[in-house]
């Protein structure tokens, strides 16, 4: 029996953090034996909210950048497909067509949007940025991905894509899989900052290429219990990122247990329970620092994979692109035209 497929990917608008991680790559790494894996650079979706030619200009080294993240947590560019999403042409296409399945007050109700407009600072919402999900669904059905693993911000999105993939299938033919998501383990993870979400805008974010120092430096200015002034007093574990990370990151549960009750009773400063969680973080990471720089010092490794991931897209995508087209019966308009000119001209040159 044939794989089934996964698309999954991210905006090169930097490098990837520990909420990537925990959201999203961790299944990928996972999956990747099992699925056969896309994994899309989705550079046109940076202009929903960053059309300006300064960023475009950034986005060939952040895509660099991030595929290294890919390959030093160990997605594998022999098993899976890591392709440039503005070099597949057939996915504007595509997109157009979707947005024939969808109504505006539908997308107006998906709730990551207003927030994405917000933080790009936009008074008003871009004709693109609304059709971003629209924009994802003609991406995760190009290679009819039956799974996506994604983080929660992005559940609603997989949502509409299967609304999409349902309507086209019910106007046309059977030709898309109504694809399931899967939300990683930690759905959102809290930001150095306590904020609700880590993301690489808010500047609360701890990076997979983070150094040793950068780490702690972070760490010890992370946000914690703010009702909490000296070590003496006690303090609340649930809820504190601190503890959260120490709960994802920190393999030595003994020990967390044992400071979180320390904790509880204001028997602990603040300052050994950010040393530990530094120290857990920078094993996490240390393997990932290491074949990261293996990746990089090999000169043009990465654009290779970037090039043949997309060769290999495209003709994926050609065959979708034509099988939805002959489904609607645009296919059929053009080859009777095309047919009859034909004939004509024939006709004439007789
Ligand atoms: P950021 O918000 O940090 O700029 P991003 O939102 O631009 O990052 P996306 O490309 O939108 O990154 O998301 C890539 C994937 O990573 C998505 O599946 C998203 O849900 C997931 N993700 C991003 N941040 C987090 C987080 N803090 N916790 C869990 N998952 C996350
Ligand atoms: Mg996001």
């Amino acid at each position: 029996m044939e794989k089934r497929r996964i698309l999954t990917g991210d905006r090169p608008t930097g490098k990837l953090h520990l909420g990537h991680y925990v959201g999203s790559l961790a299944n990928r790494i996972r999956l990747q034996e099992e699925y056969e894996c896309y994994f899309i650079i989705a550079d046109l979706h940076t202009l929903t909210t960053r059309p300006e030619k300064e960023y475009i200009d950034d986005i060939t080294e952040n895509a660099r950048e991030m595929v290294l993240d890919y390959l030093a947590c160990g997605i594998d560019p022999e098993r899976s497909v890591i392709y440039l999403q503005s070099a597949v042409h057939e996915v504007y296409e595509l997109n157009l067509l979707f947005e024939m399945m969808v109504t505006v007050p539908r997308l107006q109700r998906v709730p990551s949007l207003k927030e994405m407009a917000a933080s790009a600072n936009l008074n008003e919402m871009p004709f693109g940025l609304l059709g971003y999900p629209v924009l994802q669904a003609a991406d995760i059905l190009m290679p009819r991905a039956h799974l996506v693993p994604v983080g929660k911000d992005n559940e609603s999105h997989v949502e509409l894509t299967r609304e999409i993939a349902r309507r086209f299938n019910f106007l046309y033919d059977e030709v898309f899989p109504v694809p399931d998501v899967m939300v990683g383990d930690v759905p959102t993870l809290v930001g150095t900052d306590g904020n609700s979400k880590m993301s690489k805008s808010l500047g609360n974010a701890i990076l997979l290429s983070d150094d040793t120092k950068t780490v702690e430096k972070k760490v010890t200015g992370m946000f914690t219990d703010p009702n909490r002034i000296r070590a003496d007093v006690p303090g609340k574990v649930e809820g504190n990122p601190v503890f959260i990370y120490h709960d994802i990151f920190n393999p030595n549960t003994a020990e967390v247990e044992e400071l979180k009750e320390r904790y509880r009773k204001g028997a602990v400063g603040d300052v050994e329970v950010k040393k530990k969680l530094s120290l857990a973080l920078n094993n996490f990471l240390d393997p990932i620092r290491e074949k990261r720089n293996d990746f990089a010092s090999r000169s043009g490794f990465v654009d290779e994979v970037i090039y043949n991931g997309t060769v290999k897209m495209r003709e994926e995508a050609r065959a979708t692109l034509n099988a939805a087209k002959k489904a609607m019966g645009l296919t059929g308009i053009w080859n009777r035209i095309s047919r009859k000119a034909e004939k004509a001209r024939k006709a004439r040159d007789e």
